[in-house]
């Protein structure tokens, strides 16, 4: 059934007050301090600032988690859960460096929508526009946060007509900053008719609300100092005249954003942003995947692993699975198939993830992410559900931009490195390609940092110094198709024929030129560089 106003499933209340969402943001516009702002609100952490104190103290564990703190990037993704007003967020943290892309990929197949966060002063930057891009393929819902507006920033229209045209999307103001820098004090609420106003002296203080009975209210001049008054008076009338007005449906399909202006470190605009989430954000959506889709209010419990994260406790070598639900209604104890191996699993100690602190999930609904801690068997693109063979689609993989080859520093500990390597692929960190002829692996990453961060890792929960060298081969393709060609096509190139860890054929090369030319001789064969995950 179909709500007629939003055109979205009538779903169970527990379900329709769920959000789930992702931030997107180029590095130093403000997304961890937004996190944070969002958790004191949703009261998961008592003083803004913990989630800094805390991430530290937990990355002070290890050596890669100060490798990733040296360069102030965020390298694993975790997700957090909060209540605020009847709503409850889940955010997904994505990793923010652009050779994280795949991950980050990943992630936002877990969301339904996503809060684009970007700096007053810079505006579109390239790490936001290329996250948008993934965002627009999905077709995601985005709200638009400008933060830092306590500092010099641009002007309102300026921003506003940068995110139209390099982004393609139509911007509705959902506030009205009033002043730029020292002179910022606040937003007027479009949406609402009232008046939000920044307190400068307490930080973690929730702006002061004041209803505002239209531009005409003599309360505006009350509050607002004539110099700041024209300029405002002028500029919503020319934003109500010449943007367009929030339409819900067109945000839901991803054609329109909301913007709100604030400033993060001064918790302002945060509850605006908060509410216009819950109010315009998506509530959980429907769920591609073979051989039908799953609704989330279907009463059968189902969802699929979009994440592996292993060694997040270096001490006991777990892995969780972070799994999005997609339906029903989960209880903790629950005995779900994995669909993959159609063996059944007792989920008897998921966890849901409370500001930095993990805690026993009881229970979860669709649009929820849960941790299930494995022993590997949780791979990313797993489905489980309760039977039915339902597989999700669209969680892809991607050829490797850049191949090097690896060897242990001892060669007696080969082994060892299989293991490792093997794990890191399930974990979505690297392809790892074992060629059909020599010793050795290949491994391929999209962005050349992840070989410092794997080598790092692999001595750190390994005890085990690797190597990386150049490797002849710079691209990778999935080979498919009919098995007697397959064959014939694998035993005439061994040189440039490898596994990866799943066991499906690979051909490596160097030139663009191999693989037109094995498209050309081989037609029954398909060359291909995703692969969907399962
Ligand atoms: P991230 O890299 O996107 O996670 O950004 P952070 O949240 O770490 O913020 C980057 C820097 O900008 C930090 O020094 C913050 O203190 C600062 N910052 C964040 N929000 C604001 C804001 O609203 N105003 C000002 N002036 N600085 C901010």
């Amino acid at each position: 059934m179909l709500d007629t106003a939003t055109n979205q499933p009538v779903l169970p209340p527990e379900i329709a007050r769920r959000r789930t969402f992702a931030i997107i943001s180029h590095p130093d516009a403000g997304k961890t301090t937004l996190t944070e702002k969002f958790l004191l609100y949703g009261g998961a952490i008592q003083m803004a600032g913990q989630v800094r104190a805390k991430g530290e103290a937990r990355r002070t564990r290890s050596d890669f988690m100060q490798m990733e703190k040296d360069r102030g990037i965020s390298v694993s993704a975790s997700a957090m859960s909060f209540d605020y007003g009847n709503f409850r967020f889940n955010l997904v943290d994505t990793p923010g460096h652009s050779d994280f892309s795949e991950d980050t990929y990943r992630t936002l197949t877990a969301v339904d929508a996503a809060v684009m966060v970007i700096d007053g002063a810079k505006g579109v930057e390239s790490q936001t526009q290329k996250l948008f891009e993934v965002c627009r393929l999905r077709d995601l819902p985005i709200l638009t946060f400008c933060n830092k507006m306590d500092r010099e920033s641009r002007d309102t229209f300026e921003i506003i007509d940068e995110i139209q045209e390099m982004l393609a999307i139509d911007v509705t103001p959902a506030a009205w900053p009033i002043g730029v820098g020292r002179d910022f004090i606040g937003c007027y609420d479009m949406l609402r008719d009232r008046l939000e106003l920044m307190d400068r002296a307490d930080r973690n203080k929730v702006a002061e609300s004041i209803e505002i009975n239209g531009l005409d209210d003599p309360k505006l001049a009350e509050h607002v100092p004539e110099h700041l008054l024209d300029k405002l008076l002028e500029e919503v009338e020319m934003a109500r005249e010449l943007l367009p007005k929030l339409d819900p449906q067109a945000v839901l399909e991803g054609h329109m954003t909301p913007i709100w202006f604030g400033s993060a470190i001064n918790s302002f605009g945060v509850k605006e942003l908060m509410e216009g989430i819950g109010a315009y954000g998506p509530q959980p959506q429907i769920q591609s995947a073979e051989p039908r889709q799953i609704s989330p209010e279907e009463k059968k419990v189902s969802g699929f692993v979009f994440k592996v994260q292993a060694n997040m406790d270096p001490k006991h070598r777990d892995r969780v699975a972070f799994v999005r639900m997609a339906s029903g209604h989960f209880k903790r104890g629950m005995k779900l198939t994995h669909v993959r191996t159609k063996k059944p699993m007792a989920i008897s100690n998921p966890v849901l993830f409370l500001a930095s602190d993990r805690e026993l999930a009881e229970e979860a609904w669709a649009g929820d992410i849960i941790g299930i801690p494995n022993h590997g068997q949780l791979r990313i693109g797993d489905t489980l559900t309760e039977g039915e063979a339902i597989r999700v689609k669209g969680i892809p993989s991607f050829a490797p931009e850049l191949l090097q080859g690896v060897r242990a520093g001892d060669p007696m500990k080969a082994k060892h490195l299989e293991k490792a390597l093997m794990q890191f692929a399930e974990e979505g960190a690297a392809k790892v390609f074992k060629p059909s002829i020599g010793s050795g692996f290949i491994v391929g990453v999209v962005g050349a940092l992840q070989f410092e961060v794997l080598a790092s890792r692999i001595e750190l929960e390994y005890g085990l110094p690797v190597r990386f060298d150049n490797s002849q081969f710079t691209s990778a393709r999935w080979v498919s198709g009919d098995r007697a060609e397959l064959d014939k096509f694998v035993n005439a190139n061994k040189q440039h024929i490898a596994h990866d860890h799943d066991g499906d054929i690979v051909y490596l090369t160097r030139l663009q030129w191999d693989i037109d030319r094995v498209e050309r001789d081989y037609p029954a064969l398909k060359l291909t560089a995703t692969k969907e995950m399962m």
